[in-house]
């Protein structure tokens, strides 16, 4: 439970609402990507994960990478958390995770979670207007990707490069990962090929049942054509 401290904006004093990273007055940040296990938002004076009880871990290395926030363009700040290692931005708390970071992160929750950057292509569009953001590594468009493809969460992945999250959404796919969303994920991938091979076989029993309809009516008319061919021989 936060205190009373905690509710109101250390930096300007007005109420700040629980569960935001930022204040809605200044825009003072009210609470940070502090969790090392679920990577959940920690309020500044909180010194346990309210998702998970894990002990607040984060550690601010500095800017040594020149690098700018794929969406908009703000500092980025290269941040510890535990052994996990991102790059964060100090205008919208958007975060850049190199790609084999990434994955670790991923597989230390879930043996086989390496998933993500074979998944390109597979995105779903997420509602309101898409914004295409460029790769903080080689600038191009990155895909969009509905993480795990059922998890909701849409991610912007640079194949090979990197991934980028909004602020919230590296705690909601590690509790997605944590509550076996991958798992979930394989099975309805195993359920669409099973349901796609089922439907191969009836288009290739539909298409034989076509042949046989054909060649049967293709022999009907050979056959109506010879009677007409024999009615005309007889008539001369
Ligand atoms: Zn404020
Ligand atoms: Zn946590
Ligand atoms: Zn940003
Ligand atoms: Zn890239």
């Amino acid at each position: 439970m936060p205190d009373a401290r905690s509710l109101s904006c250390p930096h300007c004093g007005a109420p700040a609402e629980p569960g935001t990273g930022r204040c809605v007055y200044c825009r003072g940040r009210l609470a940070t990507v502090s969790c090392p296990k679920c990577f959940a938002l920690l309020f500044d004076a909180a010194r346990f994960c309210p998702s998970c009880g894990a002990p607040r871990e984060r550690t601010e290395v500095g800017d040594g990478e020149i690098a700018t926030c794929p969406a908009c363009r703000g500092r980025v700040l290269h941040v510890r958390l535990g052994t996990a290692s991102l790059l964060e931005c100090a205008d919208c708390d958007g975060v850049w995770i190199d790609a084999a970071d990434f994955e670790r992160i991923c597989a230390d929750r879930e043996a086989q979670a390496a998933v993500l950057h074979r998944w390109t292509g597979h995105g779903t569009a997420p509602a309101g207007p898409v914004r295409y953001r460029p790769c903080l590594r080689c600038k191009k468009l990155m895909n969009r990707v509905n993480f795990g493809r059922l998890s909701g969460t849409v991610v912007d992945v640079c194949r090979g490069h990197g991934t980028f999250l909004d602020v919230g959404e590296l705690h909601a796919i590690v509790t997605f990962i944590e509550a076996g969303g991958l798992d979930r994920a394989r099975a309805r991938e195993m359920e669409e090929l099973r349901e796609e091979e089922r439907k191969l076989q009836a288009l290739q029993a539909q298409r034989s049942a076509d042949n046989q309809a054909i060649n049967y009516s293709s022999r009907a008319w050979s056959r109506h054509d010879l009677a007409q061919l024999i009615a005309m021989v007889q008539r001369k």
